[in-house]
């Protein structure tokens, strides 16, 4: 019998399957191998059972590659009575007296991949065909389809070494003991089939787990903006789905020996707690080789033994350290730490870390821009509303706050005052300790003056040397009481460079919104600015309350 066709570059599998389907049963056919891992086990097993008995006389057809993988042929094949290998022996088999090496160009197939073992009592064909894409394969106990398919391997091989010795199985008419050896075998593929397959789904569920957290975790941290929300967020959810008792993101920069903890998934509040890195060998190691570091026993690891002691009392016993990989070097770098009281860490939870920490990494670079344009453009926005020489608001922002707490005392009826402080006799300061002198004055009355009022009072520099203070909901009694307080403490207020008999006095003009009478905020400038004037004439360093009649009182 020979399946040799008038293609014989057809795989030998393709063969051998239609070989069996012209003969049999419908559904007596190979049992199918798909993919390279399933053969490597099967073939393995194979050899293993095969080989098993050293007495019987035992025929092995099998491609160079598989007998490369193979192990057990390897070690025992001197025990076998025929080997027949198809394509360049493995060196170390080339002096063997009983392997035949046929050489590539007579195999069926360069893809093909095949291992027979045929003996009195034992017939197993594992025969696969890989190409680019597909791998498709199938092993069969059934003897005859066996014995057709190693004659088949025995013809393409051509070899006179090989002549008879097909024929010294075929007549063997095996007694029903004998057949179990095949029975046994096959079972066994079957069981070891039925395993892998089982392990395959449990990886392809954990795999879409994974998947499903990783989705989780990057839709939660891109639906965050502020850089440590979305850290917190990350080592939240990684503590979550990998359960760790410890994570957190840790940033060095500089060389203090000193990291930053940016996010802790224990404490929400935790956003820049210093640490000691001395006490973190496994951060510092990361940092040098700037891969990351996995420790699965705290206690034994060398790496860990300057700090054995903090460790046993956090109760830690697996840590990993990766490094979330920022473009840009000038952010420092930013590392994740995990630890866990229990088991070690397994692969799949590492690549699962390291794969969040990669997108993480992403969000977090642009949440760093984010910020920092943000933080640029609150810095104008303060710089366009702050005088430089007192650090008071200034004209302009003043005039525009004034307009805004005019409206809202004129619409909802509420109360609203503002004072003028005009400096006493500057010029004199100016003209007698020079300028610079006069600007250290005009620092320092901003400075005793800003701590006098509510924090919803509005100081800033009109002009010159006046201040002005914007004092929302509030009446003339109140607003009088401040001036005076104002005018009080700063003539008794010794200021650098002055001398003790000259001391610095202010003038207070003070205006109260009257509803009947102010269209606008001018108005309440000009009755402040009338109250000062009064002052002034008054004999300076007081306080005077205008109205609209300029009566002031
Ligand atoms: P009065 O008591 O009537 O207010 O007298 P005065 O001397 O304070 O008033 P005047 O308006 O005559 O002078 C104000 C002076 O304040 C004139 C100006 O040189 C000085 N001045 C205004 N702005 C600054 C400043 O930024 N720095 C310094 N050193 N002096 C300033
Ligand atoms: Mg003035
Ligand atoms: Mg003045």
């Amino acid at each position: 019998m020979n399946i040799v066709t008038d293609d014989s570059r057809e795989p030998l599998y393709d063969r051998a399957v239609r070989l069996i389907q012209s003969q049999s049963q419908p559904l007596d056919t190979i049992v199918p191998v798909d993919d390279f891992a399933v053969y490597y086990l099967l073939a393995s097993e194979i050899a293993r059972m095969a080989l098993g008995d050293t007495i019987e006389p035992l025929t092995l057809f099998l491609d160079a590659h598989t007998a490369v993988q193979v192990d057990a042929v390897d070690s025992t094949r001197v025990e076998a009575r025929d080997v027949f290998v198809f394509g360049d022996l493995p060196e170390t088999w080339t002096d063997a007296h009983n392997v035949t090496s046929i050489p590539w160009t007579s195999a069926p197939d360069k893809h093909d991949l095949f291992l027979v073992a045929l003996s009195p009592t034992f017939s197993i064909a594992l025969v696969c065909a890989h190409g680019n894409s597909s791998f498709r394969g199938g092993w069969t106990g059934d003897r005859a389809h066996v014995i057709r398919i190693a004659d088949e391997l025995q013809a393409l091989g051509g070899s006179s070494r090989t002549a008879g010795t097909i024929e010294t199985h075929t007549p063997f008419e095996l007694s029903p003991e004998r057949q179990d050896r095949t029975l046994i075998c096959a079972t066994h593929l079957m069981v070891l089939m039925t395993r892998q397959l089982t392990l395959r789904q449990r990886d392809i569920a954990a795999d879409k787990d994974d998947l499903h957290s990783v989705l989780d975790i990057l839709k939660a941290v891109s639906a965050k903006r502020r850089a440590h929300d979305i850290l917190y967020v990350f080592v939240e959810q990684i503590a979550r789905a990998v359960k760790m008792d410890r994570c957190s993101v840790v940033r060095v920069w500089g060389d203090d020996g000193i990291g930053h903890v940016l996010a802790s998934h224990e404490d929400e509040t935790i956003c820049d707690l210093p640490i000691d890195l001395t006490r973190y060998p496994e951060i510092r190691r990361t940092l040098d080789t700037r891969q990351k570091v996995i420790i699965n026993d705290t206690r034994h690891d060398p790496l860990m033994r300057s700090c054995v002691g903090d460790i046993a009392q956090a109760g830690v016993n697996s840590l990993i350290v990766i490094p979330v990989l920022m473009f840009d070097p000038n952010v420092g770098s930013f590392l994740l730490r995990a630890a866990r009281t229990r088991n070690p860490f397994s692969l799949r939870e590492i690549s699962f870390c390291e794969i969040v920490a990669e997108a993480a990494a992403n969000a977090l670079e642009r949440a760093h821009l984010f910020e920092g344009i943000q933080k640029a453009n609150e810095r104008l926005e303060l710089l366009a509303i702050t005088d430089g020489l007192t650090g008071l608001y200034n004209h302009r922002y003043f005039r525009q706050r004034l307009d805004d707490e005019f409206e809202r005392a004129r619409r909802y009826s509420l109360p609203l005052s503002c004072l003028i402080i005009d400096i006493d006799s500057f010029k004199k300061v100016n003209d007698t300790f020079g300028h610079l002198q006069g600007d250290k004055v005009l620092h320092g009355i901003a400075a005793s003056t800003l701590p006098l009022v509510r924090k919803s009072d509005i100081v800033a520099r009109y002009g010159g040397e006046e201040f002005v203070v914007i004092m929302p909901q509030t009446a003339m009694d109140g607003a009088y009481v401040e001036a005076e307080r104002i005018r009080k403490t700063i003539s008794e207020t010794q200021y650098d460079g002055m001398p003790a008999n000259h001391p610095v006095t202010v003038s207070i003009g003070v205006s109260v919104y009257d509803p009947g009478a102010m269209m606008d905020c001018e108005a309440l400038i000009r009755v402040a600015d009338s109250a000062l004037y009064r002052a002034k004439r008054e004999g300076k360093n007081r306080v005077f309350v205008g109205n609209q009649e300029g009566v002031v009182s």
